[in-house]
C-alpha cells in the first residue's frame, strides 16, 4: 500500500512514513493511492468477530508494512480496559435510528477511538523508520481531540506533545480535561482565537523550513495527531465496518442491505472515514454530513463552492465550529482522480481567496454519494428535548445536530433506509448546553452535571467527576502569531 501527498503525486511513503510525517511538506495530506476492498464475504466471516479482531482485519489491509503481529500488539494495548465495556463501540436502536455510540473510551468522545491507538502506531512506526530520537505531536483541538490526544501519548515514551485550544471556544470540562493533565511530555496552550486560527497557526510550524530544520538537527521531528494524520483516519474506517455488522446482528438490515450513515462533522475525517469504508465495499447509500451553524460543508455539498468568508459562530456544538474543514482535501482529490495538480490549485485559490469551486462532474459525483444539512443552536436543544421525551435517551449535543439533519432528509426525501448515526460524545461533556435543552440553566458544568443527571436518571462518567479533585497544570495564552515562537521556545531544545 502506498501513500502519497494530495498535493504532489511523486511524494510515495509507506504507511509508518505517512504517520510518523503526520502531513507532506507541500502542504498536502497523505492518502491511499487505491483503498483496499472488503470483500461480501469477509463480511461475512466478520460476524462473530469481536471490535478489536476487526480492526486487525482493516488494519492489514492498510498497513502493509506493519507485521500481523505488530499489528496484533498495537490493537490488543488499545482496545481493551481503557474503554468502559467490552464492545468498545455499540450500537444502540433509538426512535427507528441506529446510534453509533463511539465514546465509551477514556474521555468520553469518539476521538478516544482512533487517539488510543496512535500512540501504539507511532511508535512502532518510529521503530521501522528509526530516523528520529524524539517525535514532536502538534494538535490544534476544538476541544476534544486535545484531550484525547494528551490522554493517549501521555508519558509515551520518545514523544512529547503540545495542545493547543481556542481560548473561548470549548466548554468548562473539555478546558479542565486538558489543563489538568498529568505526564511528563505534555504541554497545554489556549490561544487568542477560534479553531481555524489554532489549526492554521500550527499548520504553519509544521511546514515552517528553519524550525523543521533546527529540529531534524537534534534528531528531533514534528508529527500531528490531528486527523490530518493517517493513524487517525484508518482506526476511524473500522467503527463503520463493525457498525454495519451491529445492525445486522440487531436485524435491522440483512447483510449486503444498504444503510445510510449520517455523521456530525467539523474537519470532516470522520464522515471520510465513513466514505473509505463505503468505498471499500460497506454497502452504503448516502452519507449524510451534518452541520451546526457553520454551514460551510452544507453549501459546498449543494453548490460544489467552498467559501470561507463568512461570519464564523460559536455554538453548542464546539467541535464542529470549524470553517476550514482539513480532510474534505483529502475527498477531492479523489473525487479529481488522484490528480494533485488540480488540488494545487484549488488550495491556492482558498489561501488567496477565501473559497474554490470545483468542476461540474466533481460536484456530481460529490452529491451521488453526500447529501448535507445542518441546525442552528435551538433546533438542537429541541431535538434532545424531543429525543428524550419520546425515547428516554440523552444525545450530546453534536449527536443531536446529526438527528435533526438526519430527520429533516428523510422527510424532505423520503428516503426509509436504515441509518446509522454516529454519536460522537458523551452527553455529561456538554451539561451545561444540554440542561438548557430542559429549560434549566446553570453557571457551571459540574452543578449541570449534576441537574442533568437528577432530570434524566443517566449516569455521569467517572472521568468526568474526577475532574473537580484535579490541580490545573497549566494556564499559558498566546495570540496565534507567537506560537512559533512558544513552540522553538518550550519543545525546541
Ligand atoms: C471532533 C468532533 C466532531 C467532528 O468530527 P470531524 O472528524 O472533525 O468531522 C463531532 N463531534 C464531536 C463530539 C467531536 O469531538
Amino acid at each position: 500500500m502506498v501513500y502519497e501527498s494530495t498535493r504532489n503525486n511523486d511524494v510515495k511513503l509507506n504507511s509508518a512514513q505517512a504517520i510518523i510525517k503526520g502531513i507532506s511538506s507541500d502542504g498536502g495530506l497523505f492518502v491511499p493511492s487505491e483503498l483496499p476492498v472488503i470483500t461480501d464475504d469477509e463480511l461475512h466471516s466478520m460476524l462473530p468477530l469481536a471490535y478489536s479482531e476487526c480492526a486487525e482485519i482493516v488494519f492489514k489491509k492498510f498497513l502493509t508494512d506493519f507485521t500481523d503481529d505488530e499489528i496484533h500488539s498495537c490493537v490488543k494495548a488499545a482496545y481493551g480496559k481503557n474503554f468502559d465495556m467490552p464492545e468498545i463501540a455499540k450500537t444502540v436502536p433509538v426512535d427507528n435510528m441506529n446510534i453509533l455510540e463511539l465514546w465509551h473510551g477514556p474521555t468520553s468522545a469518539f476521538k478516544d477511538m482512533a487517539l488510543q491507538i496512535l500512540p501504539h502506531l507511532m511508535t512502532t512506526s518510529m521503530t521501522k523508520t528509526s530516523n528520529e530520537k524524539e517525535i514532536i505531536i502538534l494538535t490544534a483541538t476544538s476541544g476534544d481531540t486535545g484531550k484525547a490526544a494528551l490522554e493517549g501519548f501521555a508519558d509515551v515514551p520518545g514523544i512529547r506533545i503540545a495542545v493547543f485550544y481556542p481560548e473561548s471556544g470549548v466548554s468548562e470540562i473539555q478546558k479542565l480535561q486538558m489543563t489538568t493533565q498529568e505526564g511528563e511530555n505534555v504541554l497545554v496552550c489556549a490561544v487568542k482565537g477560534n479553531f481555524d486560527d489554532c489549526q492554521t497557526a500550527v499548520k504553519d510550524i509544521f511546514t515552517d523550513e528553519s524550525i523543521v530544520k533546527k529540529l531534524s538537527q537534534k534528531g528531533k521531528a514534528f508529527s500531528s495527531a490531528n486527523s490530518i494524520n493517517l493513524g487517525r483516519l484508518i482506526p476511524q474506517v473500522v467503527y463503520y465496518v463493525t457498525g454495519y455488522l451491529d445492525m445486522v446482528k440487531n436485524g435491522t438490515i440483512t447483510l449486503g442491505e444498504k444503510i445510510n450513515i449520517c455523521v456530525p462533522t467539523g474537519n470532516f475525517g470522520n464522515i471520510l472515514a465513513a466514505y473509505y469504508a463505503k468505498e471499500m465495499g460497506i454497502p452504503v447509500n448516502k452519507l449524510i454530513c451534518a452541520s451546526n451553524k457553520n454551514n460551510i460543508l452544507t453549501d459546498f455539498i449543494n453548490t460544489g463552492v467552498y467559501d470561507k468568508n463568512r461570519g464564523f459562530y460559536t455554538t453548542m456544538s464546539p467541535s464542529m465550529d470549524i470553517l476550514i474543514s482539513s480532510n474534505l482535501e483529502r475527498l477531492i482529490h479523489r473525487l479529481y482522480d488522484n490528480n494533485s495538480k488540480e488540488i494545487v490549485a484549488l488550495y491556492k485559490s482558498l489561501a488567496e481567496n477565501g473559497k474554490y469551486s470545483v468542476e461540474n462532474v466533481v460536484r456530481a459525483k460529490l452529491q451521488k454519494d453526500f447529501t448535507a444539512g445542518y441546525c442552528d443552536d435551538d433546533d438542537t436543544k429541541k431535538q434532545i428535548k424531543e429525543t428524550f421525551e419520546k425515547t428516554r435517551y440523552l444525545l450530546d449535543t453534536h449527536t443531536a445536530v446529526a438527528v435533526k439533519v438526519y430527520k429533516d432528509y428523510q422527510n424532505k426525501s423520503g428516503d426509509t433506509t436504515p441509518t446509522l448515526i454516529a454519536s460522537t460524545a458523551n452527553p455529561y461533556k456538554f451539561s451545561t448546553s444540554i440542561l438548557s435543552a430542559f429549560g434549566k440553566s446553570s453557571d457551571n458544568d459540574f452543578a449541570a452535571a449534576k441537574a442533568l443527571n437528577e432530570i434524566t436518571g443517566v449516569p455521569i462518567p467517572e472521568n468526568i467527576t474526577a475532574l473537580r479533585q484535579k490541580a490545573v497544570r497549566f494556564s499559558d495564552v498566546m495570540p496565534p502569531a507567537k506560537l512559533k515562537e512558544y513552540v522553538s521556545e518550550k519543545l525546541g531544545n
